[in-house]
């Protein structure tokens, strides 16, 4: 079954780790270091959205409960 994923990164909450673009295996997510969030943190981009398959790896690992995932069906 096809399925496509709405991924989203909170900004008020991550840290820039970047956990959860290296076990994205679909490079949908990338730390930005020149991008800073409101802590001062590097912040993770979704930089290519439309490739996400909904596999919930980033929403997973990341340990700041900063990832938003919503998995359509049948797309
Ligand atoms: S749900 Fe899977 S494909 Fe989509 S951003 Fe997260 S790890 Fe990548
Ligand atoms: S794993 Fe969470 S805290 Fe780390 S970069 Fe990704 S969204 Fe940010």
């Amino acid at each position: 079954m096809a399925q496509h994923g709405d991924v989203a990164v909170r900004t008020d909450r991550c840290k820039g780790c970047g956990l959860c673009a290296s076990f994205c295996p679909k490079q949908v997510l990338a730390v930005d270091p020149g991008k800073l969030s409101e802590r001062g943190f590097p912040l993770c981009q979704v930089i290519q959205p439309d490739a996400c398959i909904g596999c919930g790896f980033c929403y997973s690992v990341c340990p700041d409960l900063a990832i938003s995932l919503t998995v359509e069906k049948d797309r």
